[in-house]
């Protein structure tokens, strides 16, 4: 199997052999053609099994395409939420590996720091937004982050979310997104509090396992 295969974009592809990467991971090979179909996703995978790329590679080629051939209204389209500073970080890295021979901007907000820094990044105008719950919701009561036109959401390591006692934060997040979006999301283990959860903000979606 490799990157062609999956029907991803020439710039992908490029950004793809930059990185050195020449066969997609399992969970990359069964989620990314889900994503790119614009079904909704329930993954079961673990840190280190390559999840980051399986949601951002299908976000940055949606987006693409939305931009070539669609031409929606501005404003961000998809938003990552993900428990940590760290892996924010780290999904923002991706995004800029990835993306970097497409146009498409993003910017990763996380609390524990000032947030103007944020603000400024979200004032300039961004397509994708990787953000800690929390702070998250912070700047959406400033009005810093509006979300009406979102396509995309993803959740990343929902479990820990629960764990970290983030849930309600994110459940109120959910409530203030459109309801007409594709939702993808993972998580390491599913407990019956995240089976419900993902019961509740997923419409058909296609399971996948690694
Ligand atoms: P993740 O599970 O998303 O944290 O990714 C784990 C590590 O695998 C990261 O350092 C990625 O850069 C790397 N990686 C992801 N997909 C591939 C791939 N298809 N080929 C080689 N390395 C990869």
């Amino acid at each position: 199997m490799s990157f062609e295969k999956l029907n991803l974009i020439e710039p992908l592809l490029r950004a793809l052999k930059a990185e050195g990467y020449t066969t997609p991971t399992p969970i990359q090979e069964q989620s990314i053609p889900i994503s790119l179909e614009r079904r909704d996703l329930l993954a079961c995978a673990q840190t280190g099994t390559g999840k980051t790329a399986a949601f951002t590679l299908p976000i940055l080629q949606l987006l693409h395409q939305d931009e070539l051939f669609v031409k929606g209204p501005a404003g961000i389209k998809a938003l990552i939420l993900t428990p940590t500073r760290e892996l924010a970080i780290q999904i923002g890295e991706s995004i800029a590996a990835y993306g970097k021979y497409l146009r498409i901007r993003h910017t990763v907000i996380f609390g524990g720091v000032p947030q103007r820094s944020q603000t400024d990044a979200l004032r300039a105008g961004v397509e994708i937004l990787v953000a800690t719950p929390g702070r998250l919701l912070d700047l959406m009561d400033q009005r810093f982050v509006k979300l009406q036109n979102l396509k995309v959401l993803v959740l990343d390591e929902a479990d820990r979310m629960l764990d970290m006692g983030f849930i309600h934060d994110v459940k109120k997040v959910i409530a203030k997104v459109p309801t007409q979006r594709q939702t993808l999301f993972f998580s390491a283990t599913m407990p019956p509090e995240i089976a419900k959860l993902a019961d509740t903000i997923l419409t058909n979606p296609q399971r996948v396992e690694v």
